[in-house]
Parts: C-alpha cells; sequence; structure tokens
C-alpha cells in the first residue's frame, strides 16, 4: 500500500477544494435551516461540476466519464465529507452498477446519467427488509417476455427527483448449498410507467435537503430490455459497488471527522476557564490525542482498502472494517467536538450540531455497523466450516 500522494492527485486536492469553498460551503447553513436544496442551486453545482470534470469522475473515460480510480476517487469522497450530502451529491457520481448496460440501455440510461440529464435511485431497500435483504417482498413474475413487478421500497435516496430507479426484486427461489435462496434481479423502472409511484418519504435529520423516496409498483409491466445485468444476478452484481460504497463512506466519515477535530482543537486552543485554555486540562487534551489516533487510523484503513480495490482484490470483510471502524470514530469525535465546546457545541449559531446529526446516519445507512460485524464475523468463521 502506497500512502504518497503524488502531484496529480495534490493538484485534484486542490480543485476539490476550491470547488468546495466556492460552490458548497455558502450554502451549508442555509440548506439546513430549511431543509431544501433550490433546484437551481442544485443545477448550478452539476454545471459547475461539469466544467471542471468533477461530474462523473467515477466512470471510465470510454463512457464518457473521468476515469479516476479507487484511490484518487477516494481523495475526492474525502473532500465532500466534510459538508452535507445534500449538497455534494449533486456532484453526480453514478453508479457503477450502470456498467452493466447492454444494447440500447447504454443510450437511455448509462449515458444520460454521465451527462446528467438523468438521475438514478438505487432501490434494494423495504419496510420490512431492511438489513435482511432477503426478506424483501417486491417481486417479478414472467408473463410471456415481460415481467410483471409488484411490491415497494422505501429509505431510497437522491439529490432530486430521479428518472429511473434500479429496483431489485425476487425472481424466483435457488436451490443452493445452504438450501433455497430467493433468486434477486435488478430492474430499470422509469418513473412514469403505469403501475409505479415515486413520491418523497419522512424527513431525515442527518443531511437535512438530501431527500429519500418511497415506491410502489403495482402490476408494473417490464419488458426484457429493462432487466439490468443477468436475470437472477441482481445482488452479484450490486455487491461490488455496495463494497466500495462503504468504503466511500468511510473516506467522508475521515473528512468530516478532521473538519470537527480542527474546529474542536481551535475552541480548545483559545476557551479559557479557570484562567487556562481548557485544551491544558488533560481531560480536554487527551479527547484532541484520541481524534488524532482515530482519524489517522481510519485514513489508513480506507487507503488499505482502495490500495487493494485497484488491485482488484478487495473482499467484502475489507469493506465492512472501514465501514465500522471509520463511522464509529466520526461518531465518537462528534461527539466529543460537543463536549470540548460545552452548552455553545448546541448552539444553531455554530455547524457543530449539524455535523454531529449528519454523522449519526452514516452508522446506519450501506448496512449498520452490526451488519458489517456480521460480514466480518462469517469471513473469520467460515473458512473454518463454522
Ligand atoms: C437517509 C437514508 C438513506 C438511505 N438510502 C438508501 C438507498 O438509497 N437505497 C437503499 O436501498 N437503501 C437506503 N437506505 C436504507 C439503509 O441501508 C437501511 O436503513 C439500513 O440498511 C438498515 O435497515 P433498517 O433501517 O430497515 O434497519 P433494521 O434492519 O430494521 O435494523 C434495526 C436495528 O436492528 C439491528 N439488526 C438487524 N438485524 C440484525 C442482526 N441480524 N444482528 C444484529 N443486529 C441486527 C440493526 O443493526 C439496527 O441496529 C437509506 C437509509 C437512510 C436512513
Amino acid at each position: 500500500m502506497n500512502t504518497q500522494t503524488s502531484h496529480e492527485t495534490e493538484l485534484l486536492l486542490n480543485t476539490v477544494r476550491n470547488f468546495m469553498e466556492a460552490e458548497i460551503y455558502p450554502h451549508e447553513d442555509m440548506v439546513d435551516r430549511t431543509g431544501e436544496v433550490p433546484e437551481e442551486l442544485g443545477r448550478q453545482i452539476e454545471a459547475r461540476a461539469k466544467e471542471i470534470g468533477l461530474f462523473a469522475a467515477n466512470l471510465p473515460e470510454d463512457v464518457g466519464g473521468g476515469g479516476l480510480n479507487y484511490s484518487e476517487m477516494a481523495v475526492i469522497e474525502r473532500e465532500y465529507g466534510k459538508t452535507t450530502h445534500a449538497l455534494h451529491s449533486w456532484i453526480a457520481r453514478p453508479t457503477e452498477l450502470l456498467l452493466a448496460c447492454e444494447g440500447d440501455q447504454i443510450e437511455r440510461y448509462l449515458t444520460p446519467c454521465v451527462t446528467g440529464e438523468k438521475r438514478e435511485l438505487f432501490a434494494l431497500t423495504e419496510p420490512e427488509a431492511g438489513s435482511d435483504v432477503m426478506g424483501m417482498k417486491s417481486r417479478a413474475v414472467r408473463d410471456g417476455d415481460d415481467w410483471i413487478l409488484n411490491g415497494s421500497k422505501h429509505f431510497i435516496s437522491g439529490p432530486c427527483m430521479p428518472d429511473f430507479a434500479i429496483v431489485f426484486a425476487a425472481t424466483g427461489m435457488d436451490e443452493t448449498k445452504r438450501g433455497p435462496r430467493k433468486r434477486v434481479t435488478a430492474f430499470l423502472v422509469d418513473i412514469g410507467m403505469p403501475g409505479f409511484d415515486c413520491r418523497e418519504g419522512n424527513k431525515c435529520v442527518s443531511y437535512r435537503g438530501y431527500k429519500n423516496f418511497q415506491l410502489s409498483f403495482d402490476n408494473v409491466r417490464l419488458g426484457p430490455g429493462q432487466v439490468l445485468g443477468e436475470e437472477g444476478r441482481g445482488l452479484e452484481l450490486a455487491g461490488k459497488w455496495l463494497g466500495m460504497g462503504r468504503i466511500w463512506v468511510g473516506a467522508t466519515c475521515c473528512g468530516k471527522a478532521e473538519r470537527l477535530m480542527g474546529m474542536a482543537t481551535d475552541w480548545a486552543a483559545n476557551r479559557k476557564q479557570f484562567g487556562k485554555p481548557i485544551g491544558t486540562f488533560q481531560a480536554t487534551g487527551f479527547r484532541l490525542a484520541d481524534m488524532a489516533i482515530g482519524l489517522r487510523a481510519a485514513d489508513l484503513l480506507v487507503a488499505d482498502a482502495v490500495w487493494r480495490a485497484d488491485e482488484g482484490r478487495l473482499e467484502d470483510a475489507d469493506a465492512a472494517m472501514v465501514k465500522v471502524f471509520c463511522s464509529e470514530m466520526l461518531n465518537k469525535v462528534a461527539d466529543d467536538t460537543v463536549q470540548i465546546y460545552g452548552g455553545m457545541g448546541l448552539m444553531e449559531e455554530l455547524p457543530i450540531h449539524r455535523l454531529w446529526r449528519d454523522s449519526r446516519l452514516e452508522r446506519i445507512w450501506d448496512g449498520t455497523s452490526e451488519i458489517q460485524r456480521h460480514i466480518i464475523t462469517r469471513s473469520i468463521l467460515r473458512p473454518l466450516g463454522a
């Protein structure tokens, strides 16, 4: 693993930082206060991101993307993590699942997502199937060459109303060594199709202004061209992307922790009680020391994971370790920052309360800490047959 930063990476970092200063940070407080990103602001971020080449930077150049590798994307995601998802998600990083598009799917779905003409949702979670993905009730049954889709999804998030959703549904059962298992297929489902309803769901107190949608499917007829990848291989298709998603969560957690730690350090050095800076009291100073240790370790875990990903040998447990460690590190940093600020940490005038609220989600989405620990445990015990 190489932890040295190249000249190109430094340039990339400066580009992203300048972009954030100019286009993102000035709007954070307004977005949190109002719980909305005005459409024209979102479109402006989108347009500026395209001008400087940050839009779809994650996808290969041969499909029109920026062609950055995972290590470079980690640098970007870490910077984005310093702010709110509600704003940085307008700088699209379309899901790599779309690379499975074939034939006219490329023109209908992949290319428009790369150019920003279309937005997608990744729809896996259901009201009764969150951690237990296999508990999904959404199902599609064959009708001639078509499929008829029924079911619902919730907590499906994005910056704005999408153009289509990648929907996971059971299309049968497979016999496996571990018993019967649902066959899951990914479908491309356009907004506006008869029987498909997509509406805004509950408001989340983390990343206010980042929308989540409820999807319902009532006998939605899908042609054979709506299957993404192979029938019955939906979860395998999602697997690689879910793993990288967990690493991006880790990188964003490092960015947010660095920002919080900067604020905590500043306050600890300047706020005086009993005639001394509060940072000179061991109870406060040690909090800063623990933040520094946690952040360094988290950054190294992310660097190790993206290196493995670039080498093509990332395991599920690698991504799970990153997700658990970085999100829990961030939550400790956020809570300790509030403590170091005392009462001021909870006042609306400062951004601490917002970053603290935003941090909480990181232990939940993309698979909870408990589920990540299950994945890690499985990787330890399975080789022993347990
Ligand atoms: C803001 C937001 C945006 C999201 N965006 C998307 C999206 O775009 N697409 C998408 O598909 N999903 C999305 N999700 C869903 C997210 O991935 C789920 O919320 C998450 O996986 C947890 O599922 P759940 O909320 O149903 O909790 P549950 O599965 O009900 O879990 C509740 C608690 O029980 C624990 N638990 C459950 N099973 C076990 C077990 N076997 N062992 C130990 N503990 C267990 C969990 O760890 C958790 O603490 C989003 C969620 C949120 C909040």
